[in-house]
């Protein structure tokens, strides 16, 4: 089934859906685009884009949209479908409608209710990957880990962050990324405490490297870090980066299919708590990862006990321990749930501290 037919299936008699951000349109649609807006029915869909963008995305869309490039205001074109299909309910997307398109809605469509609902709904059905995402993120997280390799023959002394992360960039850019996942982290020495750090122009401090890096493959991202040591690990270091390791394999072993979103978060806060790290691991296990870094399922200790992993999660799972004004220390790879229940993991890049 596509994801136009899954969503269309939730949609009840008499309502529709105006999906306005990019990142639902791609999901829905196939084709990305900066401007515009899909009207979906229950047993029709419309594409509504401008000049621009036309002949891309008869190329590009799912052919199961009409493709309608409106020569007067796209909601004038809203409002005319939506009384030729006779529709009393639109939904929109409560998460990224601004006020401004809510109140051009409330004026254009007087004689239709407007409800919440389509970003919920859309969050549930992209927190669950077909085969086609799957392997575009794992071409993502091919070059990703690629990149990794690239980047431990290019350290040495005198480089900068900023170089650091300019170069894994150009790296994945080179391999056939279509851009990166998210802005590139590479901290060291102090900076590496921060757990979303911003590269700095000075060159690489001695101690902790955190590299937090994706590329994007097909829309879909990748979300990898990975600690090394610019020079040698004293046995504070040692003792801490092979506690995140330790959390970390703890968890993989534990996910599977029907574990628990927050017993899985606890798995890996227990190992660290438990070595002297209390309080130190300040955000969650992971997070579900597709056309947003960031998405359903989350891995947190804040999460519902009936949130649990099933197949076609991707997640995260990236235990850290950070002790601010010192340094700190993220292990991350990115994981699938198979059909069979079972993990796959996509990341390969080593794990075993590696100084530099
Ligand atoms: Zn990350
Ligand atoms: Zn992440």
């Amino acid at each position: 089934m596509t994801h136009l037919q899954k969503f269309q299936q939730k949609l009840q008699e008499g309502q529709a859906a105006l999906i306005s951000s990019s990142q639902n349109r791609f999901y829905l649609s196939g084709f990305q685009y900066d401007d515009g807006y899909l009207l979906i029915f229950r047993a029709r869909a419309v594409l509504l884009t401008d000049f621009r963008y036309e002949e891309a995305a008869e190329q590009h869309a799912d052919p199961a949209f009409e493709i309608l490039c409106p020569k007067r205001g796209m909601l004038d074109a809203v409002r005319e479908l939506l009384l030729g299909e006779g529709i009393s309910e639109l939904l929109i997307e409560e998460e990224s409608v601004t006020v401004a398109l809510r109140e051009s809605l409330a004026q254009k469509l007087d004689d239709v209710t407007v409800h919440k609902g389509a970003s919920a709904c859309l969050t549930a059905l992209r927190a669950f990957k077909d085969e086609g995402e799957l392997a575009a993120m794992a071409e993502a997280q091919r070059i990703t880990d690629a990149a990794f390799t690239h980047i431990l023959g290019y350290l040495k002394p005198g480089v900068r962050e900023i170089d650091v992360a300019l170069e894994l960039e150009f790296f994945m850019r080179r391999s056939g990324a279509a851009g990166i996942a998210f802005h590139t982290i590479a901290v060291s020495g102090t900076a590496s405490s921060l757990p979303h750090g911003v590269p700095r122009s000075c060159t690489l401090e001695k101690g902790f490297l955190t590299m937090d890096f994706g590329a994007r493959v097909g829309g879909y991202c990748a979300d990898m870090t990975r600690t090394v040591v610019i020079g040698r690990a004293d046995a504070e270091m040692k003792h801490l980066y092979s506690t995140v390791l330790r959390a970390q394999r703890a968890a993989l072993d534990r996910a599977a299919q029907g574990v628990s979103c927050r017993a899985l978060d606890l798995v890996a806060r227990d190992i660290i708590d438990g070595a002297g790290y209390e309080g130190r691991f300040g955000h969650s296990l992971g997070h579900g990862v597709g056309i947003d870094v960031h998405e359903a399922p989350r891995l947190s200790r804040s999460a519902p006990e009936s949130a649990v992993l099933l197949p076609g999660h991707v997640v995260t799972v990236e235990p850290g321990i950070y002790l601010a004004g010192k340094y700190g220390c993220r292990i991350e790879d990115m994981i699938a749930v198979n059909p069979d229940g079972s993990i796959r993991n996509f990341t390969k890049s080593d794990k075993d501290l590696i100084e530099i």
